[in-house]
């Protein structure tokens, strides 16, 4: 039975349009509905299990205080279709806000993104004529030998530096990887500046003269960051969309090369939805896993064999206005395993609740480590252990501390992934049916802007059979290669 639905359009009259099924209620999955539906292309329908919208980019509140999962900021950088829809969606509502943070180096603070004449004051001395050293010796280094990995290509541009110093105590707390275990890729989409002089070009862009309007600015909604997902979901069922929350994903039915029909666990039971086309934004593997009957072997192989990097976030609830000036801290050494944090009343300049705040931890961590399974004042005690070692000390009552546990925040890329990654693609793109996009469906790494860019450009691709264009497709993830990660 085809699912296509035969549907009244002012214009012309009856015809039909496909009905899409939404995998997923990130800002992918609700971009995507959003845009098929104001264009008029599909019935689309949203499934997800999470009982409200925005994935990884979903807002909550705390005492009267808007948080996010970790520290989340709207890039200018966004293409301007997707800006200019946010700003329409937003109003008055989306601010535009300086970037005020600090970096912590060799037991210093130093202001984050780097500027100029703070950079020169508060580094430690030794740091500055390492990297100097480091600048003035590059042309006569010998380039590294062999595959190269995150390590080597870090370690030609950069210098030992700024690598050993920054990049690799992160990562390996970011990933729980060291970085000649990292794929080069990573290096490619998170490393802002390939070399010391890009990187010196990027701060002296922050000079007064040089700086463009948004320059040390972000995006940020007043009622902080899920406000876009929330504004995004509203607008997508004005035009027509409807929603399941509570839906679980557990198979996804083909026959062949097709893919007919999603399957969900939902209170009432198990419900098949049979579709002319499948959105999936749901992890990439967790699909693979789902597909029934099942992909060959070699592809669950692959799939097993990929990983995503956890994370726990710690709000610590304070009685005070304010614990710092600071928007966020990063910590990118390996003395404190924490590698952020935020306070969320800082990012949309809130006075209100008076005398309470919060801050927000990203702790990365898996499934299985000894911090995954501890309770909420266990975790609220160690973060305030961890501060007082970092110089910030509590010193105000702590109301109390809740917690958030990401096991899909950062796709792993380790070596050989790619490998595993392009198998399980090549096979997916040869079932019709179902189209796989967004940070966790395409294992990107990537902003809230670019999942909205990929949704829009997976609703582009979409025939009004209900087919996809698949060249039009391939030029499309040409161009998702170019996403870069701005932090
Ligand atoms: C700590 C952190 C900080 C970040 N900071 C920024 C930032 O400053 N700026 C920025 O632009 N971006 C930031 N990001 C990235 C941003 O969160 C992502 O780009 C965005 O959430 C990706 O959207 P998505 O829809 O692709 O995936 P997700 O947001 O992960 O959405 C996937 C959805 O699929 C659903 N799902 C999964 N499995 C199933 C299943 N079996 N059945 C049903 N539903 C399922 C989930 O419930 C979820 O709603 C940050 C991410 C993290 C982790």
């Amino acid at each position: 039975m085809n699912a296509t639905q035969q549907v009244i359009d002012a214009g012309t009259g009856t015809r039909a349009r496909p009905i899409v099924r939404v995998l997923g209620a990130g800002p992918a999955g609700l971009a995507a509905a959003y845009t098929l539906a104001k264009t008029s292309k599909a019935s689309v329908e949203v499934l997800d299990r999470a009982a409200f919208p925005g994935g990884n980019a979903a807002s909550f509140q705390i005492e009267g205080i808007c948080c996010d999962l970790g520290s989340h900021r709207f890039h200018p950088v966004a293409d301007p279709e997707v800006m200019a829809d946010v700003k329409e969606l937003l109003g008055d509502d989306l601010l535009l806000r300086p970037r005020h943070g600090r970096i912590r180096l060799g037991g210093r603070w130093v202001h984050f993104p780097l500027k100029p004449a703070d950079a020169m004051r508060r580094l430690p001395p030794s740091f500055v004529a390492s990297l100097m050293g480091d600048m003035a010796t590059k042309p006569f280094r010998g380039k590294s030998q062999g595959e190269p990995t995150f390590s080597s290509v870090l370690n030609d541009g950069l210098g030992p530096t700024i690598s050993d110093n920054f990049y690799f105590p992160y990562v390996r707390k970011l990933f729980g990887l060291d970085p000649d275990e990292l794929a080069v890729t990573l290096a490619e989409r998170r490393v802002s500046g390939s070399s010391v002089s890009k990187i010196l070009m990027k701060m002296a862009r922050m000079l007064p003269g040089l700086a463009s309007p948004t320059t040390g600015k972000f995006y940020y909604p007043r009622r902080g960051f899920g406000q876009i997902v929330e504004a995004t979901e509203a607008a997508a069922r004005q035009h027509g969309v409807r929603f399941r929350y509570g839906a679980e994903i557990t198979r996804i039915e083909r026959d062949g090369g097709r893919v007919r029909a999603v399957w969900t666990r939902e209170a009432e039971g198990e419900v098949r939805h049979e579709s002319d086309q499948i959105f999936s934004t749901i992890p990439l593997t967790r699909l693979v896993n789902m597909i029934d009957p099942a992909p060959p072997a070699e592809i669950l192989e692959a799939a097993a064999g990929m990983r995503f990097r956890g994370m726990i976030l710690i709000y610590l609830v304070l009685e005070t206005d304010q614990f710092t000036e600071y928007d966020a801290h990063y910590f990118p050494e390996l003395s404190t395993p924490l590698s952020r944090m935020s306070e969320p009343k800082n990012y949309n300049a809130a006075t209100e609740p008076k005398g309470v705040t919060v801050l927000c931890a990203e702790l990365p961590s898996d499934p299985g480590d000894p911090w995954w399974d501890m309770t909420d004042e266990e975790l609220g005690e160690a973060y305030k252990g961890w501060l007082a070692d970092l110089d910030l000390p509590v010193t105000v009552p702590v109301r109390h501390c809740e917690t958030r546990r990401l096991r899909q925040a950062y796709p792993v890329y380790d070596l050989g992934y790619e490998e595993r990654f392009d198998l399980i693609d090549e096979w997916l793109m040869r079932l019709d049916g179902i189209l796989n996009f967004g940070r966790q469906g395409l294992f990107a790494h990537d902003n809230t802007h670019h999942a909205f860019a990929m949704a829009y450009a997976a609703a582009d691709v979409l025939r009004s059979d209900g087919g996809i264009d698949k060249d039009a497709w391939a030029a499309h993830r040409a161009e998702f290669t170019t996403h870069r990660v701005e932090d």
